[in-house]
Parts: structure tokens; C-alpha cells; sequence
């Protein structure tokens, strides 16, 4: 492939880190390193335009730990063990920074990344994906924020002190459960006060109402989908995408192909046109400014014609073919990401 003309991106979800640390994963050191496991490392994103994106912190339950709320979820995590996985967590991505000789930074305001994007540097944004490692008393969010922390998933797919998060099912709606708990709410003004972004990614319906109803920051969803195109509870119905339209906040398109098809099949050589309509459907929702990626590279299962994070550049030239000019191509790539950042962060 010759040189990638397309955008610089920024994407707004991976599970890199989880990849990694976990036992086949080759810790901080494989980043940098071209492998053909997984997605996504310093030189294949290189090679795909990818400039940078939210790096989630992921805990996976424990192996042990199989039973199931009556809403059929994985119970509640421990929040000992959970902080003490988010640290193992966070300190891989400071790792990586490390040993990046100056190419990989984790990043902390929109200038930041937009300095990061120009000098071509990737540029990394803290998220923990769902709060169970933060106690009511929000100390681990206010050490965690000076750590760096600048966006927070309320849920992962299971309930916590704030909120409960849906399970995957299709043809069935994200109203699956309860809305925010009060110490939910406080967590909610906790981050409008710290400034730190709220993803509504994985959250029921209700929890999504509740933080619609709070928030004094634009509503974002970092890997969510259109419910009209792909009726999974992971998705967004069409009132939710109002809301953020509303709230000038985004969506960032989740690459998941169960989560982008019509009939949710988890088919990889689901074609490029499908993720291409759930774009138009998107922008044509919410407007061009408010539409970008959320990947979920090594997180799920996605198309093969993108393959790992090296093939960006052939889901550009799809949109390209569609009509997206050079302006718009922009905006989905990065602009509207750094847009809203700069609009939650302040600077
Ligand atoms: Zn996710």
C-alpha cells in the first residue's frame, strides 16, 4: 500500500491494553512490535492512519465468578479487586508512553491531541470502561483524574455502586434495567465538576436518561451504534441519538459487525457497504459534525476487509466512494472528536 491519503484518525475505543496483559498478550514491549495477533500496535496503526484514541481500562470478571443477576448479568465486581486491576491497567498504557522514545503520549487536553495528530504522535486518552473501581467516596476518580483519567464509562455490561449496564441481546430494547443510583448522580456531577468525559457506551436506557437529565457536558457515546439499523441493546434508539444530536455531544461508529448488521450476525466477511450505512444513518440523525469511529479494535470481532487497524484506510475509501468529501472525511476522522473534547475538557 502506498502512502495513506486519507485523514489522520482518532478513534474513540480500543481494548489494546486488556490484549496485552492478557497471557498470550506480550505486555508494554509488544506494542511496538508488528504482530498479526489483534488489531492494533504502533506500526500497523501507522501503516492505517490511526493517530490516536481512547485506550479503555477493561476488568474482566473473575474466572470463578460464574453466577448471574436475575437480569442475567455478571454480578458486581469487587472494587478492591477492580481498582487493583485498573492500576495494572493504567500503568501498561504509562508503560508504553515510556518506552515510546517520544511516540506514543497519553494525552490530557484537546490541544494535546491536536498537537499529537500534527506531529504524528499517538496520542492516548485514559478511559476506564465502567466505574467499578471507584468508591462511592469518588477518592480513586480524584486520584485517578490526576493520574490522568479523563473519560469514564459509567458500566461495562454488569450493575455497580452507579448504574447497571445492559447485557447483549438483539431485537430487544436498551431499557433492560434501573436508571443511576443517587451515588450515580453524584458521580455524574463529580465528572461535569473534574471535567471529565462521560461515555454513555453500554449503559441502559434509563441510566442514559439520567445522565441526559444531569449533565452539563455533551452526551457521548465512544463505541455505540444505531438501534434502527442493528436492534441490539448496545445500540442507540433514535430519541437517544436526538438527545446527543441536542447536546451537540457524538457517537463514535463501534466496529463490532454484531453490532452493526441488520440481522447482528457475527459474520466477518460482513461487508464495508454495512458500516457505511450505519454512517450515513448516523450523520444523517445527528449531523456531520457529531459522527466519528469507535473502533473496539481488539475488543471484538469486525470485518475482514478492515482486518486489524492497518485497513482504516479501505473503510476511507468507502466513504470516500459514498460521497464524504474531503471536509467531511475530516470530521468523521478526527475533527469532531477533538471538537467535543475541547468542548468537555475546557481546553
Ligand atoms: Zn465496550
Amino acid at each position: 500500500m502506498g502512502r495513506n491519503v486519507f485523514p489522520v484518525v482518532f478513534d474513540g475505543h480500543n481494548d489494546v491494553l486488556l490484549r496485552l496483559g492478557g497471557p498470550d498478550g506480550g505486555g508494554p514491549s509488544a506494542f511496538f512490535e508488528r504482530g498479526d495477533q489483534g488489531h492494533l500496535d504502533l506500526p500497523r496503526a501507522r501503516e492505517g492512519g490511526f493517530g490516536g484514541g481512547f485506550f479503555a481500562v477493561w476488568i474482566p470478571s473473575p474466572k470463578e465468578q460464574t453466577e448471574r443477576t436475575p437480569r442475567g448479568l455478571p454480578p458486581a465486581l469487587d472494587a478492591a479487586y477492580a481498582l487493583r486491576r485498573s492500576i495494572a491497567d493504567t500503568a501498561t498504557l504509562f508503560r508504553i508512553e515510556n518506552r515510546s522514545d517520544g511516540k506514543f503520549r497519553v494525552v490530557r487536553t484537546a490541544a494535546e491531541i491536536q498537537r499529537c495528530l500534527d506531529e504524528e504522535v499517538m496520542a492516548a486518552v485514559l478511559h476506564l470502561e465502567g466505574a467499578d473501581a471507584i468508591d462511592t467516596d469518588l477518592d480513586a476518580l480524584r486520584v485517578l483524574y490526576r493520574a490522568g483519567l479523563r473519560s469514564l464509562g459509567l458500566v461495562w455490561g454488569r450493575p455497580n455502586a452507579f448504574a447497571e449496564g445492559v447485557a447483549v441481546h438483539f431485537q430487544r430494547s436498551p431499557d433492560t434495567g434501573p436508571g443511576l443510583t443517587e451515588a450515580g448522580r453524584e458521580l455524574v456531577r463529580a465528572c461535569n465538576n473534574l471535567r471529565i468525559m462521560i461515555d454513555v457506551s453500554h449503559l441502559n436506557e434509563r441510566g442514559f436518561w439520567d445522565v441526559a437529565a444531569l449533565t452539563e457536558a455533551p452526551l457521548v457515546a465512544t463505541h455505540s451504534n444505531a438501534y434502527a439499523l442493528c436492534a441490539s441493546t448496545r445500540n442507540l434508539t433514535d430519541p437517544q441519538l436526538d438527545a446527543i444530536a441536542a447536546s451537540d455531544g457524538m457517537i463514535g461508529l463501534n466496529f463490532a459487525v454484531n453490532f452493526l448488521r441488520e440481522d447482528a450476525a457475527r459474520d466477518a466477511g460482513t461487508p464495508l457497504e454495512v458500516m457505511v450505512r450505519q454512517i450515513d444513518y448516523l450523520v444523517e440523525r445527528v449531523g456531520i459534525d457529531r459522527v466519528g469511529f469507535g473502533s473496539d479494535f481488539d475488543g471484538v470481532l469486525i470485518s475482514q476487509e478492515i482486518g486489524d487497524v492497518s485497513g482504516l484506510p479501505r473503510l476511507m475509501s468507502a466513504l470516500r466512494h459514498r460521497g464524504y468529501e474531503d471536509q467531511a472525511l475530516r470530521k468523521l476522522a478526527h475533527e469532531n472528536w477533538v471538537r467535543v473534547l475541547r468542548k468537555t475538557w475546557g481546553e
